[in-house]
């Protein structure tokens, strides 16, 4: 090798690792100049844009899986465990599964609502054993927000709570403090219940102001809100939601569509409603999913469900990270007997929701095709 061949290798490697070297410092530079500028804009929390997941929810509507008090004469067979297994694959499969539980788990007390000498009042509470069947079936997270959680008092309450925390199952709604917000961690989300009724206990529909309070409070703390709400009036005079306070047995159960828009204005990403006992529409605003009535859902032995009582359905919802309603999926189902939920070939829930939605909301409706499957208009 002469002296200019090593000359110019020499001057070439230089300027080689030179290259090297600068584009490696810009690389650097670039990263850090995305992660300030990332800083300085106001990205609320690195985890919120860390999983672009889209997450699934599977809900049922009232579920009260039988109750041996006044007597224990409608009490479903088998001692309750096939009750779920219709739904559980749904439940199963889904990120968070969903219901409302019409009714306290109990095994004994006394019930406030009935006196000595009301045989045929309308209390009920649960075998707390039965809770393990929600828990096999998938479900994640209760509503105790209604009108017959507190049939047996604030002992009632606190069974019900203890019964679901020993199963990790949580829920919302046993009052107005402490217990009226369920966090869940989903797919490195944090996913906030707020559960609502019509008493006094509980957050109530018709307290608007308490209802915005409460959603930006759960709003700030996680990175979905799902809004649960137990109102209306009940039955088949119920099947259409109107667009002012309803009134029940002299009760205010609330003016639901706006009830449901200052949650969404507050916050809420998602809307679950029942109470009716009958299925009602749903509608979508701000690219959110409000549902008005789920519908009678598992109810064993003290219901009437003759014709649109006996309707139900499981509802799978998919929202995007940021709460948005993606698509859906009605799941027909139909309460045979006494309350036995068994799959509907005749599709009479989609049938009803896409009528109803139509009806109530003609502009704001989802769609809702033959077989179920629900997506923004
Ligand atoms: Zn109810």
């Amino acid at each position: 090798m002469s002296k200019l061949q090593t000359l110019t290798i020499a001057v070439a490697l230089t300027f080689g690792v030179f290259i090297a070297l600068a584009c490696q410092t810009g690389l650097v530079n670039s990263e850090e100049t995305l992660k300030s500028s990332k800083t300085e804009k106001v990205e609320p929390t690195p985890e919120k844009v860390k999983n672009t997941e889209n997450i699934t929810i599977a809900a049922g509507g009232d579920m009260m899986m039988g109750s041996p008090f006044p007597n224990a004469s409608r009490m479903p067979p088998n001692d309750g465990k096939d009750l779920l297994k219709p739904v559980a694959p749904i439940f199963q499969k889904a990120d968070i599964g969903f219901g409302n539980l019409e009714g306290p788990l109990a095994d004994g007390g006394v019930s406030p609502k009935c006196g000595r000498g009301r045989p045929n009042c309308f209390a009920f509470r649960m075998p707390t054993r039965y809770a393990n069947y929600l828990k096999e079936a998938g479900f994640d997270i209760m509503s105790v927000a209604n009108n017959h959680a507190g049939d047996f008092g604030a002992r009632g309450r606190i069974t019900t709570r203890q019964t679901l925390d020993r199963l990790g199952i949580k829920h919302a709604g046993s009052d107005k403090g402490r217990y009226s917000t369920a966090y869940l961690d989903v797919k490195g989300k944090k996913v906030a219940f707020v559960a609502f009724a019509t008493n006094s206990i509980s957050l109530n529909v018709n307290n608007l102001a308490e209802a915005r309070r409460a959603v930006r409070q759960a709003d700030q703390k996680a990175d979905i809100v799902v809004v649960s709400f137990h109102g209306g009036a009940e039955g088949l005079k119920a099947i259409r939601t109107p667009k002012r306070t309803e009134i029940f047995f002299g009760e205010r159960r609330g003016n639901l569509p706006l009830f449901s828009k200052a949650v969404v204005d507050a916050g809420a990403d998602l809307v679950l409603g029942h109470g009716p006992h009958v299925l009602r529409g749903m509608e979508v605003y701000k690219d959110r999913l409000i549902a008005y009535s789920l519908g009678n859902f598992a109810t064993y032995g003290w219901f009437n469900l003759r014709g649109p009582k006996g309707e139900s359905l499981v509802l799978e919802v998919e929202i995007d990270s940021e709460g948005k309603f993606v698509k859906g999926k009605i799941h027909p189902f139909v309460l045979k007997a006494r309350g036995i939920l068994t799959p509907d070939k005749t599709n009479s829930a989609i049938n009803t929701i896409r009528r109803l939605s139509l009806l109530d909301f003609p502009k704001t409706a989802p769609k809702v095709d033959a077989d179920g499957i629900i997506t923004p208009q």
